[in-house]
């Protein structure tokens, strides 16, 4: 192995168990390869695939040019993940590949096993390079001791913006939402000196709901290591965040360091050689369509409704003036009433598996995104300068709305009040309970597509905020910018 003054080498554990984790992580491997360092993203072997298949590209779509040979390389390692050991079914490697919500501890024993065999590849001869610094998905917490161990600075990557994390700081240090009595009351997170932020304690991230399937002991174990890293890699941008990078800087004690957003590492056009049949099928459809007509709703990786709500939603769908393209995950039940009753699709195209969303929406037919207030979903579409519908499902996606809605003014509220039963607390691996009522009736949803897809002065005026945000989100990661410098500052402290 060569010694630790070698170039910088970053070893990135993206958390396995969301895609939604997986594909920022390996969009910021490439980001900091394209800055010349070296990179070596370790996973399991079924999300391997993933993985190569974005960097493999590297070459060809890195939008910051760099003369031959000086880009850095990036290895993928897939170490086995111990599934069947822990009672999961071979191959079960993400959480949506969960059979239900007693399968979450043995998850995590698996996880941790992998962790040790992460850690025993990286002191071992097989390691072409000594790492020197580490990057790990939020609930990676044995990398702390690897990092340690090793003597390298140790990075966490929550998937969460900067204003979000800083929320949950306040929250953690605060504690406000103990001193409310009932799940509506609004919690006050002063945390922006110009904006007032209230939450009601339902809509706050799952961190401080009084109980979650990821058990208490786990939230705690994940605070602790948040608290011990030395810094936090952040997909966000600095012009975004208003202060909240700075502000979570002082909050922490820790080198905050804004990167994004990593989805403009590559081209947001697709090769038609590449595409596959689903994908194609969804572009050829949007180049049918005028220029800003189109609303896409998607409700990212593993969003899932209750079937009473997934109802009034495509009612209003439906029955809008607009085309749509819809994407759905669901069970089998809910497949067979959309495909009954969704079918004419020059009206509403529906998505029944995964959509190339980032080509979605730079796609100029799209007009407006109905969105969960997913991170990467979000910034995305700022990323493309396209207005948002906030439907916010859980975790931190009520701050995200705060966020986009709020201090943004890129988006307009749906005005959900409380979270979604979620996949995993629903029961099944895919499905939500049936006998969920719907929050949202279709007037609630018609009434927000109006709002997003208006062509007066306030909704002009959304647009032009949100083309704004755009230009600035790709002048981050321009040779100067916020993101590039911060690149370069993330590979100085990894020297
Ligand atoms: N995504 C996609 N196609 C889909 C669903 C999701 O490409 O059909 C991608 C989306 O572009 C984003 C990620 O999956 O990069 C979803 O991340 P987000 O943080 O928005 O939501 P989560 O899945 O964590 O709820």
């Amino acid at each position: 192995m060569e010694s630790a003054t070698a170039d910088p080498h970053f070893v990135l554990v993206p958390w396995q168990g969301s895609i939604s984790h997986i594909i920022p992580m390996t969009d910021i491997g490439r980001l900091l390869a394209s800055h010349g360092a070296a990179v070596t993203i370790m996973t399991t072997p079924a999300n391997a695939p993933l993985v190569q298949s974005r960097v493999e590209d590297l070459a060809t779509t890195t939008p910051l040019p760099l003369p031959p040979g000086t880009a850095g390389t990036i290895t993928v390692t897939a170490i086995p993940f111990p599934a069947a050991e822990a009672g999961l079914p071979e191959g079960c490697e993400r959480m949506d590949h969960l059979r239900s919500p007693a399968d979450v501890p043995r998850f995590f024993a698996a996880n941790r096993q992998f962790g040790e065999a992460v850690a025993r590849h990286c002191r071992s001869e097989a390691m072409p390079r000594r790492p020197s610094c580490v990057v790990a998905g939020m609930c990676h917490t044995w990398t702390l001791g690897m990092a340690r161990e090793l003597g390298v600075p140790c990075y966490i990557f929550h998937g969460f913006g900067a204003f979000a994390l800083l929320c949950i700081e306040y929250l953690y240090k605060h504690r406000p939402h103990e001193a409310v009595s009932s799940a509506d009351e609004l919690v006050n997170i002063p945390v922006l000196p110009a904006f007032d932020c209230r939450l009601s304690r339902a809509q706050l991230p799952t961190h401080f709901a009084p109980s979650t399937t990821m058990g208490g002991g786990r939230m705690q174990e994940i605070r602790e290591f948040d608290v011990a890293v030395d810094g936090v890699v952040v997909n966000s941008f600095q012009e975004l965040e208003h202060g909240s990078c700075e502000l979570l800087a002082a909050a922490t004690g820790k080198t905050v360091v804004a990167v994004g957003p990593v989805s403009l590492c590559r081209s947001p056009t697709l090769d038609p050689q590449a595409m596959k049949d689903d994908a194609r099928q969804v572009m050829e459809w949007l180049d049918t369509k005028e220029t800003k007509s189109v609303v896409y709703v998607s409700f990212g990786s593993a969003g899932c409704m209750p079937p009473a709500q997934l109802m009034q939603l495509g009612m209003a769908l439906a029955s809008c003036s607009w085309p749509v393209v819809w994407v759905v995950k669901g069970t089998d039940d809910v497949k067979k009433w959309l495909r009954e009753s969704f079918n004419d699709d020059s009206k509403c195209l529906v998505v029944r598996g995964w959509a190339p969303q980032v080509p979605i929406l730079a796609h100029h037919a799209v007009g407006g995104f109905l969105t969960h207030c997913g991170w990467g979903s979000t910034l995305e579409a700022i990323a493309a300068g396209m207005p948002m519908a906030t439907w916010p499902l859980f975790a931190e996606q009520f701050l995200n709305e705060r966020l986009i809605v709020d201090v943004l003014g890129v988006g307009v509220s749906v005005g959900v009040t409380k979270p979604t039963e979620n996949v995993l607390t629903a029961g099944t691996t895919n499905g939500s309970k049936a006998d969920v009522e719907a929050e949202v009736g279709m007037e609630q949803v018609a009434k927000a597509l109006e709002r997003l897809m208006d062509q007066g002065d306030v909704g002009e005026q959304r647009r032009r905020k949100a083309q704004e945000l755009k230009a600035k989100a790709n002048g981050a990661l321009e040779k100067g910018g916020s993101s590039y410098m911060n690149l370069e500052k993330l590979i100085q402290c990894a020297s």
